[in-house]
């Protein structure tokens, strides 16, 4: 009976209501018509809600407004069916205490308020999950276009390395024409020494984009490690052997302390090796002034082999000691892009250390650096800790096999030998 009376009380009011909900909330005619109809339909449902006490009545339609929102509407931020519901329930209020009596109006407010305020919650959980859908597809979409370009800057630099290698190559090869023909017919040493010039210029540049290319093999994890039998006592002797200039031009001193575990063979790709630790060595000499010391040394560990070098120089400021591992981590010094691999501060693209930890990495290892921070007079130093992993196995299984065999034979032939001493000294 009283349902009855309240619906009765919204059928008088629904004009009224569409009518003043309508001016106020939507503005142009065009958008007017369409929610007037919009209105009508929500009050139809409200009225069905009342009788029915069921509010899934008004679940259709609040979920078309909460979803109604648009794309632009949501980059804008602007659009709030929320808002338009909470000023309903308002215009709500007034319109019954304007157009019912005192009592029926207070029935139809008791009535009808709840579903409202349940309507509201409801329209804004679905604008919410709008928002957060829209959101996350601009999210994915973002992501999506940072790997594009990603992928896109590393093949850029692949594909330019290739390409300068080419003409690079014919230049190369023009100059030591040149120089051959100097050498054998004017003998101008003043020509000689500028076709020097260029050939250093040349290996310089060629080291760059192999150290390009190398990024970005490292980049598309593409970096081949070919595991053979390697000794680090044997990259130390060529690593003594390749900086020994350097070394002296800068009047330094390259110690090597031995320790245990740099005689054992080891599976790993000696080439890639020699260049992490050249790569590491060549920054301790270019970061230390002139009469500095470089140590190299290690220790054997559980399943790997450390290796240190610390120098005398600069230090690396704490803020600095993980971006230096990144490519292009010193692109913005350019003041450093001086000339020289080994002069003092000599500077350099940067690709260096990304390079070594790719390799070590490649080969299940690890780098970092410790130093107490940078300091041009104090010269804190810089230790560069490298984890190489101890493998057991080569990439090619039959150099593993006979690696493996020469091994036992020579132990066998150990065992044989200490069995031999005492029947000999019984002999004896
Ligand atoms: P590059 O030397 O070409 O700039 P690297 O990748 O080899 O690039 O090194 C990155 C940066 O790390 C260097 O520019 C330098 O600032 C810093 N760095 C590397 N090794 C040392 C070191 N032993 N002492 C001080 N700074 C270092």
């Amino acid at each position: 009976m009283y349902l009855m009376a309240v619906r009765e009380s919204l059928q008088k009011v629904r004009g009224h209501w569409v009518e003043r909900v309508a001016r106020e909330l939507a503005r142009g005619e065009g958008v007017r018509a369409v929610f007037v109809e919009q209105l009508e339909r929500f009050y139809e449902m409200l009225e069905q809600t009342v009788v029915t006490g069921d509010t899934a009545w008004l679940d259709p339609i609040l979920y078309d407004w909460g979803r109604s929102s648009t794309e632009t509407n949501l980059e804008k931020g602007d659009y709030d069916v929320s808002f338009v519901m909470n000023r309903m329930i308002t215009l709500t209020i007034e319109v019954f205490r304007e157009k019912l009596p005192k009592d029926d109006s207070l029935e139809a407010i008791a009535a009808v308020v709840p579903i409202l305020s349940h309507s509201l919650n409801v329209v804004t959980r679905y604008e919410m999950e709008s928002r957060v859908a829209h959101i996350s597809n601009e999210l994915s979409r973002v992501q999506k276009r940072m790997q594009e370009l990603d992928r896109s800057k590393s093949n850029f630099i692949s594909v330019a390395a290739h390409e300068l290698k080419t003409p690079l190559t014919l230049i190369e090869g023009y100059t030591s024409m040149m120089m051959d023909i100097v050498q054998r017919t004017t003998k101008d040493e003043q020509l000689e020494s500028m076709l020097q010039g260029v050939s250093n210029g040349i290996r310089r540049l060629r080291r760059i984009i192999d150290d390009m290319i190398d990024v970005s093999l490292i980049d598309n994890n593409l970096l081949a490690i070919n595991l053979q039998p390697v000794w680090i006592s044997h990259l130390i002797k060529l690593l003594k052997i390749e900086l020994k200039d350097a070394i002296a031009e800068r009047g330094q001193t390259f110690v090597v302390q031995e320790f245990e575990g740099n005689n054992t063979m080891i599976y790993g790709d000696s080439e890639r090796l020699f260049q992490a630790l050249h790569n590491v060595a060549t920054n301790a000499i270019k970061y230390t002034p002139d009469k500095g010391t470089i140590t190299l040394t290690g220790r054997l560990l559980p399943g790997f082999v450390e290796i240190t070098i610390t120098d005398t120089g600069i230090g690396i400021s704490p803020e600095h000691q993980t971006g230096i591992f990144e490519k292009f981590g010193q692109l913005g010094r350019t003041d450093l892009h001086s000339s020289g691999r080994t002069k003092f501060k000599g500077g350099g693209p940067g690709l260096g250390l990304p390079i070594a930890k790719g390799i070590l990495e490649a080969h299940g290892g690890n780098i970092w650096v410790e130093s107490e921070g940078y300091d041009e007079v104090k010269l804190p130093g810089s230790t560069f800790h490298i984890m190489l992993p101890i493998q057991s196995e080569a990439s090619d299984p039959q150099v593993t096999e006979l690696f493996k065999k020469q091994e036992k034979e020579t132990k066998d032939t150990e065992i044989s030998g200490k069995e031999n001493t005492p029947v000999n000294n019984s002999a004896a």
